[in-house]
């Protein structure tokens, strides 16, 4: 019988998670074994390379919706109860459910989006037409995504 713990191991196998972000939610599972499970969960070895460094990226405008959606699942998951871990796998499976074959964020970028929240560099912030988006304490003020997005189609649609 598997424990929770070893369902979400699996589940962020599934998920295409680097063993490296696996490991820094459970420390006492050794590379070697995640390695092990991440084949068994999908046939495959886990992807090589380095993890996301670069976080402006996030705040770009192809981008910045995707990051927000991540964000606000993750933000309220975590207020809800869940560990860091489950509120991780259920931010990228709602980017998923919601961009269904149209998602540009990988497991480490939502993973690494969730990082800066935890350590509050990255928040959420309130536009005035009530929409949620990610902003980088520390870095250039962006102005809401959905708002730039709304504001592109209806230039699009005057000029057809
Ligand atoms: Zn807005």
């Amino acid at each position: 019988m598997s424990s929770h713990r070893d369902k979400i191991i699996e589940r962020m196998c599934q998920l295409g998670a680097r063993p490296p972000i696996i490991q820094s939610y459970f420390r006492d599972v050794s590379m070697k074994q995640i390695r092990i499970i991440y084949k068994e969960v999908t046939g495959n070895n886990p992807q090589k390379g380095q993890l996301p460094i670069i976080i402006q990226i996030y705040f770009e405008t192809r981008f910045s919706v995707q990051s927000s959606l991540v964000a606000k699942v993750y933000i309220e998951s975590t207020k809800s109860g869940a560990t860091e871990a489950e509120a991780l796998i259920h931010a990228y499976e709602v980017l998923q459910i919601m961009y269904d074959g149209l998602v540009i964020l990988s497991f480490s970028q939502v993973w690494h989006i969730t990082r800066y929240i935890e350590i509050d560099q990255f928040a959420l912030k309130q536009c005035d037409a009530q929409h949620l988006y990610l902003f980088n304490r520390k870095g250039v003020h962006a102005s809401c995504p959905v708002c730039k997005d709304k504001i592109r189609e209806n230039n699009v649609k005057m000029s057809a």
